[in-house]
């Protein structure tokens, strides 16, 4: 591991402007994913300013009816919650099918946004990735390449992102709060983490030294109907192979309003807004929700070793709307 500095952090503003100014400085979280890449030499900061310390651990309904939750809040903590488990139970189901519960202590609701790929060969640094070195070649494009995308890659990355809480926030319509040396802005989810291009080494649209400072979750009474469904290779300790996270309401048999997004297909949560107009107004039916399932995935593109997950995401979106559409109340 290279030698780098650390520094707690008391004041958010010290800290952007401490982080900015160095290009090899980093915040650090809960530390379960950056400190691994430091391990295998993926990242190699200078300095690290612990941001666990600062005054950004609340979850704080907010007057208006949404929901502001800190960016240090850890992720049990996240999933606990009275609020979030009641009013937004997919984020709940999302953050607890994540990683492992001593993992979930540590991990922060920040650092679950902002984790790295666990594309084997991103994470292996005797192999070419545009990811990691860019320029160097995407080695999964002809190589083991199960677990990659079938949306939105490029010839460049064919990664996926590996959050399960992000799905469920990007089928919310969350806002990400970020503070910089110019203030704080808003970035919808749907617009924080990027599609590869030809600059996959780029996940999301921050800048360096830009802090995440809280997530806000969107007034939305019928997300109180909504599921996080994750296939994976273990019950437990796995990344998504497929995702859904999914808000139904159903109105005399009929959709009237629904949001889906998928995990574990794409670099980023991919929100599936074909899937959503094929059933807005739609029976609630097996029929519509095979049409809204190949509304969304005819435009997949599988590489050698993912066809599989085709119809995967497919059996996974008919499951979990068939299960929401059973609870409905109308
Ligand atoms: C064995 C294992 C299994 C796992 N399984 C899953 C899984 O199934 N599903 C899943 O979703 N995740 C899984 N994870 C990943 C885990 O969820 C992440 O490691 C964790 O959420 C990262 O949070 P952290 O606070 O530890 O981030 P850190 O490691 O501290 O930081 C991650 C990144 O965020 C940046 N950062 C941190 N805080 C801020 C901030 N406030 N503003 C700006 N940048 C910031 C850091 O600089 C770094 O780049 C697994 C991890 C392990 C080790």
């Amino acid at each position: 591991m290279t030698p780098f500095a650390y520094e707690r952090a008391s004041d958010a503003s010290a800290a952007v402007a401490r982080v900015a100014a160095q290009p090899g400085a980093a915040f650090l979280g809960g530390g379960t994913n950056l400190v691994d890449h430091m391990r295998l030499g993926v990242a190699h900061p200078q300095l690290l300013v612990d941001v666990t310390r600062l005054p950004l651990s609340r979850i704080e309904p907010l007057p208006d009816g949404r929901v502001r939750v800190g960016a240090a809040v850890r992720n049990s903590d996240f999933a606990a919650d009275r609020v979030v488990r009641e009013r937004y139970p997919v984020l709940s189901q999302a953050l607890l099918a994540g990683a492992s519960g001593q993992l979930r202590n540590l991990a922060t609701t920040a650092g679950n946004l902002l984790q790295r790929t666990r594309c084997a060969y991103f994470q292996d640094v005797t192999t070419p990735c545009n990811k990691r070195t860019p320029g160097s070649g995407c080695s999964a494009i002809q190589g083991h390449n199960r677990d990659h995308a079938i949306l939105g890659a490029s010839e460049h990355c064919v990664a996926v992102h590996p959050s399960d809480m992000a799905v469920a926030l990007a089928a919310l319509d969350a806002t990400v709060v970020v503070l910089g040396q110019q203030g704080e802005r808003s970035i919808p989810i749907a617009d924080f983490h990027r599609l590869p291009g030809d600059t996959p080494e780029h996940d999301t649209v921050l800048e360096h030294g830009e802090l995440v400072v809280a997530v806000e979750l969107p007034a939305l009474p019928v997300a109180a109907h909504s599921a996080y469904y994750k296939v994976r290779d273990r019950a437990s300790y796995a990344f998504a192979l497929v995702s859904v996270a999914a808000v139904l309401d159903v109105v005399d048999g009929r959709v009237s309003d629904v949001r889906i997004a998928f995990g574990g297909i794409a670099h980023k949560p991919w929100r599936a807004l074909r899937a959503e107009a094929t059933l807005r107004g739609a029976a609630a039916t097996e029929q519509s929700f095979d049409r809204a399932a190949d509304a969304e995935l005819n435009e997949a593109r599988p590489l050698q070793h993912n066809a599989f997950k085709i119809p995967l995401a497919r059996n996974t979106l008919r499951m979990v709307l068939r299960h929401l559409t059973a609870g409905a109340r109308r």
